[in-house]
């Protein structure tokens, strides 16, 4: 291995003018955090473990001192308990921790901790505690990443999300439906080292497209960071050409399933698309292998990911609950804690890369079509497709029985009876003869708490 930054974009300012210092006190904090993560995640394989077990026993105890519900959960083997031995945590058991107990780090403890939620986009909406550690760690693990794929720090880099539940209520009042935030660097504090290209945030939450386009025409987006169902959403209107109109280097994709269509579609604009997997609950919890797409090497400084024996089969293969057990959620503990999706597991990456390795990656198990004999498939209905069969401003199709399928079509108060049998026939042709189809005109969709609008849901 060799460790060289000459082909870095160095500011000839970079370094500290200090006495006897090479670089500021932030920027230094940062560098040697990422230097730290990255020996980690892959170095010594039992060091790594040592280090991990050490961890897990760390945050038992603190857990266990801390909040009845963990000394309940724990029992008496306390903080030398087997991972495996746990019980599982369900998002039902967090939203019960979190209303007894609050967060379980005090002002004492010096650490600044705030209150954080998911945005429901898969059911119902969790909020819990985090600390000040959690968020600068995700800032320095992402960073790391750039680092250890060599990224070009020179590009601009885009972020375009769903709006948090805080800024929700603002976005609703804006026309365009979206909020627009600019820096000079996207490499925080190590922004004054490396000159980097500008920053820009959007987070959107029922986003007017030919104005989000317009916004993103602006300036070379770079790399892009954004889910799936944003850049599908992009695509179905402009085409994957867009994307290359818009300089998009590369899109770092936060996983949850890419429709193959979708993928196929960007890599032949000769755009690299990257996934990484992550959650609002514990962050990073690994990312897609540079050499074997489709294969995840975990985050093992922040978490140990278990698979879940209660097997699902998705289209011929066999697939577990993932698990996660975040080492550094000392305000909400998250300990074995089940995310809804499904995925394998590997000791090591075909890559040669000494680590778990997560593949078959299938995202929420919601998202999935449900048969009766207990198997799953993959379900994508896409709008520009479903646009060819008829009009609407919005839909939503959910699977409301073992062999029936309800799709709402917005923006219209009736539907001919033609429109609801091609409606009915294209979706058979997708989920199958067996089901049932109701097609249903609404002028608007009720979309409840959901930020996150999703195209598909299986409620069964
Ligand atoms: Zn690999």
């Amino acid at each position: 291995m060799k460790v060289d930054f000459s082909k870095y974009p160095i500011s000839s300012r970079g370094y500290s003018e200090r006495p006897m210092a090479f670089l500021d006190i932030g920027p230094s904090k940062v560098f040697g955090g990422i230097f730290e993560l990255i020996l980690i995640e892959t170095g010594s394989r039992t060091a790594r473990a040592q280090w991990q077990k050490t961890q897990l026993r760390n945050l038992l105890t603190h857990a266990t001192q801390r909040s009845s519900f963990w000394r309940n959960r724990v029992g008496a083997k306390r903080s030398d308990s087997k991972l495996s031995a746990l019980p599982i945590l369900t998002r039902a058991d967090v939203k019960q921790q979190v209303a007894q107990e609050g967060s379980l780090l005090r002002p004492t403890d010096g650490l600044q901790t705030f209150m954080h939620g998911t945005s429901g986009s898969s059911g119902v909406p969790v909020q819990f505690h985090v600390s000040q550690m959690n968020s600068q760690y995700n800032l320095v693990r992402q960073l790391a990443q750039y680092f250890m794929d060599g990224n070009d720090l020179s590009v601009n880099r885009t972020r375009i999300k769903t709006a948090t539940a805080s800024n929700a209520k603002k976005i609703a009042t804006i026309p365009s439906g979206f909020t627009v935030e600019k820096g000079p660097s996207w490499l925080g504090e190590l922004g004054s080292v490396f000159a980097s290209g500008g920053s820009k945030l959007i987070e959107f939450l029922n986003p007017n497209m030919r104005d989000l386009v317009r916004e993103l025409r602006k300036d070379a987006v770079g790399l892009l960071v954004a889910n799936p169902g944003t850049v599908s959403a992009l695509i179905s209107r402009y085409g994957a050409k867009l994307l290359r109109e818009l300089r998009v280097s590369e899109w770092i994709a936060l996983a949850e399933e890419i429709d193959p269509v979708l993928y196929q579609a960007i890599v032949e604009q000769g755009i690299p698309v990257r996934s990484t997997y992550s959650c609002e609950e514990v962050g990073s919890i690994a990312f897609e292998c540079e050499a074997t797409p489709g294969h995840y090497h975990v985050t093992t400084s922040n978490v140990v990911v278990e698979i879940a024996g209660d097997l699902h089969e998705i289209e011929g293969k066999k697939l577990g609950r993932v698990l996660v057990t975040h080492l550094h959620s000392y305000a909400t503990p998250f300990i074995r804690y089940d995310l809804g999706d499904l995925a394998l597991l590997k000791e090591t990456c075909p890559c040669g890369h000494d680590g778990p390795t997560i593949h078959s990656l299938y995202g929420r198990v919601t998202n999935a079509l449900k048969h009766r004999d207990g198997t799953f498939s993959r379900f994508y209905i896409r709008g520009h497709e479903l646009l060819k069969v008829v009009e609407f401003t919005e839909f939503r199709v959910r699977q409301v029985g073992l062999d029936a399928i309800a799709i709402e079509l917005g923006g219209r108060e009736t539907l001919t009876p033609e429109e609801i049998a091609s409606v009915t026939a294209f979706l058979k042709t997708r989920a199958g003869d067996e089901f049932k189809i109701d097609v249903i005109a609404r002028a608007a969709i009720d979309w409840g708490d959901s930020i996150k609008r999703q195209s598909f849901r299986c409620e069964v």
